[in-house]
């Protein structure tokens, strides 16, 4: 009895000492919870440091699950050379988050959680039961043993920064945070969540955005052979991007599948991302001015000036939160201290093969484990 009576005592002073801590700031909110504020979340759980995910949509994820069509590529098993060799454009600004947080180490963290995987030859990575599922209910599992505060169908609508901190806002009340990671990915697939918001606070507060281009998406044709071929796939197949006078600027051997409405399958989509990457870095160069060879089923089909499908049809959003506004070391924003960057709401994006998954990680871990605390 007395022993009883003492247990209670304990608890009541601890609920005591949770009162007084209520007008303190959470230290780090994370606003948004796909597979960058996931996995930050993760990261901050296991360094104990207090945070809480902020999800627009009612649950964790969405994009995450529509992923490799339901399978979640979510990294490839290469050395972290070869992975930023791979990325190309951006890759200077993730150097430090792809060396700390490697394939490997992904790999590990996701064992480490009870996820079986598997491994295909040229090193993509799946859950062994190819179920995105899997990969969302284990970080769930995670937070939930580690007792993070996840809210969700709760929007965002702004960010105020205060004296310490700042006030996040969403629709019915405040929450007061030391610090921000903004996770709330790009423009594509603005069903699954990613509207724009992270780039529009970061915007509100003096940050850059650059515009948003499709990146990993299908090409427009009606050209006859590729027509009869909708619905058919190619697996050994190779594409192309060549200038006006035939030089090859780039290629990729891969799959290639005809559509109704042209051409889709790895090897388009990294043609299509190189070519984005290509006019946005010669400036004054004009889409008309290249070619895209696609090489499949013994045929040659050669599209001048690819048309890309439309941004919000694409996997992954070229642009977003200028990267030379952020500290590539901490993810931390050079004109806010306190305001953090993860996953695609930054101009970061990568090939098709589990990359840009990576990216989201990567940049959340070095963004949670750089918080001054
Ligand atoms: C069809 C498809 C297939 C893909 N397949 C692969 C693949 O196999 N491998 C791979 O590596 N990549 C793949 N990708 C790309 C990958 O899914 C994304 O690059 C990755 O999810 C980006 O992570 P993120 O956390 O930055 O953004 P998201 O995962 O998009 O998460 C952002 C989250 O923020 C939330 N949010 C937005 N605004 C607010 C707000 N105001 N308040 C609160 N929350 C907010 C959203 O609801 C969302 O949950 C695929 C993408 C698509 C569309």
């Amino acid at each position: 009895m007395a022993r009883e009576f003492k247990a209670r005592g304990n608890q009541e002073r601890s609920l005591e000492k949770r009162k007084a801590l209520k007008h303190t700031p959470v230290k780090l909110a994370i606003i948004g919870g796909g597979a960058a504020g996931m996995y930050a979340a993760a990261v901050a759980a296991e360094r104990k440091i207090p945070c809480v995910i902020i999800e627009r949509k009612a649950r964790l994820g969405s994009k995450v699950l529509m992923t490799a069509n339901g399978r979640c590529n979510f990294t490839k098993d290469i050395p972290p050379e070869q992975f930023l060799e791979d990325v190309g454009p951006g890759a200077k600004f993730v150097e430090k988050a792809i060396k700390e947080c490697s394939p490997r180490k992904i790999i590990s963290g996701f064992r480490s959680m009870g996820v079986s995987l598997k491994r295909m030859s040229d090193g993509r990575m799946f859950p062994a039961d190819g179920k995105a599922a899997t990969i969302v209910h284990a970080f769930g599992d995670y937070l939930r043993e580690k007792g993070v505060p996840i809210i969700v169908n709760s929007p965002v609508e702004g960010i105020q920064p205060q004296k310490t901190g700042f006030i996040v806002a969403m629709q019915n009340f405040t929450l007061w945070a030391e610090n921000i990671l903004l996770a709330t990915g790009g423009v594509s697939y603005p069903k699954l969540g990613s509207v724009g918001d992270g780039q529009r606070f970061a915007a509100q507060l003096g940050h850059s955005i650059l515009p948003y281009r499709p990146g990993l998406i299908g090409i427009e044709t009606q050209e006859a052979l590729v027509i009869r071929r909708a619905g058919q796939r190619f697996e050994r197949s190779e594409a192309r991007i060549l200038s006006r006078d035939g030089a090859i600027l780039y290629e990729y051997r891969g799959e290639i599948d005809c559509e109704k409405f042209g051409l889709s399958g790895g090897a388009i989509y990294n043609c299509q991302r190189f070519l984005e990457h290509y006019l946005r870095q010669n400036q004054g160069s004009k889409v008309g001015d290249y070619i895209l060879e696609a090489l499949f089923d013994g045929e040659r089909v050669a599209i001048q000036g690819p048309k890309a499908r439309s941004v919000k049809e694409a996997i992954v959003t070229i642009g977003g939160v200028a990267l030379d506004e952020v500290n590539p070391s901490t993810m931390e924003s050079l004109k806010v201290p306190g305001l953090y960057f993860a996953g695609e709401v930054l101009d970061i994006d990568g090939p098709t093969g589990g990359y840009n998954l990576t990216l989201a990680f990567a940049t959340a871990r070095l963004a949670v484990t750089s918080l001054h605390i």
